[in-house]
């Protein structure tokens, strides 16, 4: 049996290849000033961020440590359930250090949301959150970003580490999934 390719699945590119090495270079200035002299704890919410946070730590020129969190708020759908679950925490003590938050998308905000206030309990210095993507929903409840990559509108994105049901996170870049394929 022969499977499709990922690519017949995007509908349009949002931001290729050249265009997210760009940005997350960018970022990765900004955040190398910002921890200058500092060893901060980044933490990458598995696994849509994994590309994104891989390629920022590249970019920092600081000390850090790095650990891999895991949370949902979606199961295999294009919807928020509106219930975050923490899968996978870190083994990493928090007290007393700059703690990094590293996103894939904004949408809701709720998952973000849940973090900073589970984090904020263990008493680290400052939690800094950035995201990769940040859908432009108007939701009221929408926790503030510190640093984000793009804002985009509100559709369902692939790519980069973006998912849907598990496929198309190998994509290089940022595309638009054809609603044909989850409708
Ligand atoms: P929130 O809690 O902000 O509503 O949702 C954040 C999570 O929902 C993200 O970490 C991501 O897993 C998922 N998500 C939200 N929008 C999209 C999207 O357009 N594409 C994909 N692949 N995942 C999304």
């Amino acid at each position: 049996m022969l499977i499709r390719s990922p690519e017949q699945d995007i509908q349009r590119i949002l931001f290729t290849e050249e265009e997210i090495a760009a940005r997350v270079a960018e970022i990765g200035k900004e955040l190398s000033a910002r921890f200058a002299g500092q060893k901060p704890l980044m933490l990458c919410v598995l696994r849509g961020a994994a590309f994104f946070f891989t390629d920022l730590c590249r970019k920092m020129d600081c000390m850090m440590d790095m650990d891999f969190i895991s949370a949902s708020s979606y199961f295999d759908g294009t919807k928020s359930s509106g219930t975050v679950r923490l899968m996978k925490d870190s083994s990493i003590d928090m007290t007393g250090r700059h703690v990094v938050i590293v996103e894939d998308i904004i949408d809701t905000g709720l998952t973000l949301s849940y973090l900073k206030k589970l984090f904020a309990v263990r008493e680290p210095l400052s939690i800094t959150t950035v995201t990769f993507l940040d859908k432009q929903t108007g939701e009221p409840n929408r926790e503030n970003v510190d640093y984000c990559g793009f804002l985009i509108p509100d559709e369902f994105v692939v790519g980069y580490g973006l998912d849907y049901a598990d496929y198309y996170r190998n994509l290089p870049y940022i595309g638009v999934l054809k609603e044909e394929c989850y409708l």
